[in-house]
């Protein structure tokens, strides 16, 4: 990243956080003339290292570690599709491929008791208004006719799909540079106070007084919450994870791919890649906090896509990388805080990468005074004061 750039003393808006969900707040305010600084500590976190899934079903690996989570994920699932229909809307906007495919997601199974688990959690996610369905083995070789023998069936989710983060990040910046964000990159946010009507937010390089501040920070926003003190417990936690691609090959698997309960996600770039994740721990370094490859990691999750697409065995893997994600209670944090005017959170829930843009544009129109389009108080920040 660039050396930052200085700060400007005092600015209307302050988006502490530049990953997809502050980035996109920052362009949105910027669109609507809003004078915006950008802020971001250069660690780098969930979308500068994520695997392009557009997930809309639940993810067996959420409902497995967090099963606490899973009303608060039930109750955000209608998001999901409308957040994928927002990124074809937004590529469109910013005019440049994304590589954004909607061709749908396939949760498989192993064993009947697997598949029983996906037919129920189909009905719920059907109910909820998701468009699902129970294939058998044969129905889906007419679809991928690509897994191993140890494939009974799996889950079809229509409104799934793919894009290369690459291609985006590197858009959302662009834009976010034309429309006038004042980004300073390598700049921590420590601390906020409030001051007055606004806030003096102490950075790695000096205060700025900003008339609202919205914390994109996702992990990062706890420490920052919690400097406010007035009782704002964010209990947002990092989560380093691994993640892995293969050289190109020619055209293989169309959907996005998910496992009913093991950890693996497969797709496929336009560029003939395959990305290999789907949650493998990594490890934070103890001096930076910086995440870090665990080779135990790198061999089970190729391991486990070569049993699953044998295929996948011929395939070189030639880069491999760490990450963090952020959980916090399987929903969105959105919004402003009820007891702290002018403060507001902008963390999305599980698959933030998916809810981005939407979860951003939800928050940028709630700051401009606009209809945000969904219920905004079933994400409100208020359920941590
Ligand atoms: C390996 C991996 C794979 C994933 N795959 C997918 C996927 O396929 N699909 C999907 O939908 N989601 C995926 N996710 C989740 C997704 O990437 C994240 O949920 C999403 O990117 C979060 O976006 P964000 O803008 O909220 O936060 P982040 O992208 O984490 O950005 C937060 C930024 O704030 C900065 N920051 C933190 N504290 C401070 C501070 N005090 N001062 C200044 N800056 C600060 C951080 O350095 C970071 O740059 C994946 C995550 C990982 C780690």
């Amino acid at each position: 990243m660039q050396a930052a750039v200085p700060l400007p003393p005092s600015i209307g808006t302050l988006v502490i956080g530049g990953g997809i969900v502050g980035s996109c707040v920052a362009g949105f305010l910027a669109d609507e003339g809003e004078e915006v600084l950008l802020v971001d500590d250069g660690r780098g976190g969930g979308s500068s290292s994520n695997a392009g899934s557009l997930h809309v079903q639940m993810q067996s690996r959420f409902m497995r570690l967090y099963p606490q989570n899973v009303p608060n994920m039930e109750r955000q699932l209608p998001l999901y599709p409308k957040a994928v229909a927002f990124w074809r809307t937004f590529e469109d906007k910013l005019g440049v491929d994304f590589d954004l495919k909607i061709t749908g997601g396939l949760m498989v199974a192993e064993s009947q008791e697997q598949l029983d688990f996906l037919k129920l959690k189909a009905e719920r996610e059907k109910r909820l208004g998701l468009d699902v369905e129970i294939l058998d083995r044969a129905g889906l070789d007419a679809i991928a006719p690509y897994f191993s023998p140890a494939i009974v069936g799996a889950e079809l989710c229509a409104n799934e799909g793919k894009l290369n983060p690459l291609l985006c990040n590197t858009a959302i910046r662009r834009w976010i540079r034309a429309r006038g964000v004042v980004l300073a990159e390598n700049v921590a946010a420590e601390t906020i106070e409030r001051s007055g009507t606004g806030f003096d937010v102490r950075t790695s390089i000096g205060v700025v007084r900003a008339g609202r501040v919205v914390l994109a920070a996702a992990a990062g926003a706890k420490a920052l919450a919690a400097s406010i003190g007035e009782g704002f417990a964010l209990p947002a936690s990092a989560e380093p994870l691994h993640m892995n691609i293969t050289e190109a090959t020619e055209p293989l698997i169309g959907h996005l791919v998910q496992h009913a309960d093991r950890m693996i996600t497969l797709k496929q770039f336009g560029t003939g890649q395959i990305v290999i994740g789907g949650g493998w721990p990594a490890r934070l370094a103890d001096d930076s906090g910086h995440p870090e490859v665990e080779l135990a990691s790198l061999i089970a999750n190729a391991t486990l896509a070569q049993h699953i697409v044998p295929r996948l065995g011929n395939l070189r893997i030639i880069r491999t990388w760490a990450g963090i994600n952020t959980s916090v209670d399987g929903m969105g944090v959105l919004g402003e805080v009820p007891t702290i005017p002018g403060l507001f959170t902008a963390i999305p829930g599980d698959a933030g990468y998916t809810l981005g843009p939407l979860s951003a544009h939800m928050v940028a129109s709630a700051i401009l005074g606009r209809d945000p389009g969904e219920d905004m108080s079933l994400f409100t920040p208020g359920r941590f004061i």
